[in-house]
């Protein structure tokens, strides 16, 4: 996932009827072995997920098919579930347990490779976080079960858009958001990142409209459509969306999916996807998945992206008009290696998943776009990363962080992402770019696809390291709080000439326009905003105002610096844009530190309130929780 702060049954004869504004969704049974270490896992061996009920190593699902119907009318998803088990012979007696969470179930059947035969079933309570366990009794033989179930209204994972909520206006639109364990709200699945699992699906929507899955698209027709996952992946990258949509190409591999007002931009600036899967086959080996497509996804998305295989989940707030974000891209697709093919076994383990990522995106920037803009792009992240652990307690900021009990969405701060990229630029310092590389692609090949734990890597690391004189305090790094002082901070001459020219201007000494901002990228002009924070005033914003117009930039990154140094400042003119700002888009990367702000200031704190009042029913259910807790809902 970029950014890190991220359905139903019934029965089986109704699923059938071609409901008039319905999707029908049928998965199909997959032959194709799976490599889940888990299967060879005996339960001593088996790290248990503190955020899931399943007993993988007694009972395991290996492939899911889905059949469902999306009713637009209702927003309800309904159908059914059916999972394909591998039973564990010294568990002869074990129920099935899947998460659920807000579902609605309404029978349960099983049988030996069919489903003939009405089982025992209970939910079983748990908590806000876990949400319940489905335990499902299964006799000697059963190796098939199906749920049937719907949705409801209070689920998290998928979010229904009425038509004004669209770009165009016209049709309704879904979309699923599963990480981290959201897709129990959606699916009855052992909700796991270290379970993998093949899956099929059949969907049944309204005839007008595009349905995608992560997976490849077997057939579109008259509102049915067939989906196919070959591989074993965690239950976090199922995906779905629904809605009108146009298919750009962009090349032999790639393309973009998006509404028709978007889809033309969108393709533009995702140009370098094809040289991007280039850059990562030359370092890490081929990409395993097939196609790589990216949709672009209404305003309200809360996150940058999310790397759903075969087809990223993007915000359109990267769509710049200058191809300025797209290290966005490079790191969903990195995900293809770092997460989607090697995944963390656990959510403690995270940082697995995206301080490679972050680590890879960094090495294909400087790839394509040079290392001056890949030093930048770490200089501003690690310039974030600083002041945000300034904040944070202390077992927060450990990568091996320990989340039991708590939502593992409180795990996606900046520490898995930054922290954990810091700590693999320290790992190529020490042993040497050519190393590193040999060391990562063998990481990747040997465990593809499969979920693996810190512990693992720790292992495969310390061998790596063992020759390596100067070596690494890994303890410090992988279980201790802060940032080691060995921590590489690249230097950017770029960011340095600003510096001086800040300086100049503070000392009176220059003129804000006899700087040479044409020039500037994104990043320069990141970098400028953020020294603005050491000596913001009224009057210096408005000096930066009457200079660049600030409070009329649309680059997102740079409006959200901008509006932030307003609220600080309590620069009244950028208002009605900071208002446009929060009312337009719901990424909550950019909607959290802006009502932060907010909330701080007695005399903005009422703006907040009323501005969420309006923005609140566009935002999906990650923002509104982080939302609601800042405003104290
Ligand atoms: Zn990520």
């Amino acid at each position: 996932m970029f950014d890190k702060k991220k359905i139903m049954s019934l029965a089986a004869a109704v699923l059938f009827l071609p409901a008039l504004n319905g999707c029908l969704i049928e998965v199909e049974y997959d032959n194709m072995a799976t490599h889940d270490p888990v299967e060879s896992q005996t339960d001593s061996s088996y790290e248990r997920d503190e955020h899931s009920h399943a007993r993988p190593n007694q009972v395991r699902s290996r492939h899911i098919h889905l059949d469902w119907n999306i009713d637009f009318e209702s927003s309800i998803l309904s159908g059914t579930a059916t999972h394909t088990l591998v039973r564990q012979p010294n568990f002869p007696q074990a129920p099935l347990i899947v998460d659920v969470k807000a579902l609605k179930i309404h029978g349960v059947r099983g049988g030996a490779g069919t489903v003939d035969q009405d089982l025992i079933w209970q939910i079983e309570k748990g908590d806000d976080v876990l949400g319940d366990a489905l335990r499902i009794e299964l006799a000697p033989g059963i190796d098939t079960v199906e749920i049937s179930y719907q949705t409801t209204g209070a689920g998290s994972g998928l979010q229904w858009l009425n038509k004004e909520q669209t770009s165009s206006k016209k049709a309704p639109f879904l979309f699923s958001q599963s990480q981290a364990i959201h897709a129990r709200t959606w699916i009855p699945c052992q909700d796991s990142p270290g379970i993998r699992l093949t899956y099929s699906a059949r969907v049944r929507c309204r005839p007008d409209l595009d349905v995608v899955m992560s997976a490849e698209r077997q057939e579109a027709k008259d509102g049915v459509f067939r989906f196919q996952m070959r591989h074993p992946i965690p239950s976090y990258l199922i995906a779905l969306a629904a809605g009108e949509l146009e298919f750009r190409s962009m090349g032999p591999r790639t393309g973009v999916w998006a509404e028709p007002a978007v889809v033309e931009a969108a393709a533009w600036e995702f140009a370098d996807t094809e040289q991007m899967i280039d850059v990562i086959e030359g370092l890490y080996g081929p990409y395993r998945w097939g196609r790589y497509d990216i949709l672009v996804l209404p305003p309200s998305f809360p996150f940058g992206g999310m790397e759903n295989p075969l087809l990223t989940f993007a915000t359109p707030t990267v769509l710049a008009k200058d191809r300025s974000l797209t290290s966005l891209i490079a790191h969903e697709l990195a995900h293809s290696w770092s997460g989607n093919l090697v995944t963390n076994a656990t959510w403690r383990d995270f940082w697995l998943n995206e301080g490679f990522t972050v680590y890879v995106e960094q090495r294909v920037v400087e790839e394509l776009y040079g290392k001056e803009r890949a030093d930048m792009e770490i200089m501003l992240a690690m310039d974030d990363l600083d002041e945000e652990m300034a904040g944070m307690a202390p077992e927060d900021q450990i990568l091996h962080v320990d989340l039991k009990g708590r939502d593992p969405d409180e795990g996606f701060t900046g520490v898995p992402y930054d922290k954990g990229a810091a700590f693999l630029r320290l790992i190529e310092n020490t042993m040497g770019r050519k190393n590193i590389d040999l060391f990562v692609r063998h990481w990747f090949d040997s465990h593809a696809f499969q979920s693996r734990t810190t512990a693992d890597f720790r292992s495969a690391l310390e061998t790596a390291l063992s020759d390596v004189e100067n070596s690494i305090d890994l303890e410090s790094w992988i279980e201790g709080p802060g940032l080691p002082s060995d921590a590489p901070r690249p230097k950017s001459e770029a960011f340095s000439r600003i510096d001086t020219s800040v300086a100049a201007w503070w000392a009176g000494e220059m003129k804000l326009d006899a700087m040479p901002t044409e020039s500037w990228t994104t990043q320069e002009w990141l970098h400028f905003l953020g020294r603005q924070k050491e000596a913001v005033s009224k009057a210096s914003m408005i000096a930066l105002d009457e200079a660049f117009h600030l409070t009329a930039k649309q680059n997102s990154e740079i409006a959200c610096a901008w509006l932030l140094l307003a609220t600080e400042a309590n620069y009244t003119p950028a208002w009605p844009r900071l208002r446009e700002f929060l009312t337009s888009q719901g990424r909550r990367k950019f909607l959290k530190p802006l009502y932060s702000e907010m909330n701080k200031d007695v005399s903005l704190r009422a703006m907040a309130k009323e501005i969420y009042k309006t923005a609140r029913p566009l935002y999906h259910a990650i923002s509104t929780a982080t939302i609601d807790e800042i405003l104290g809902r």
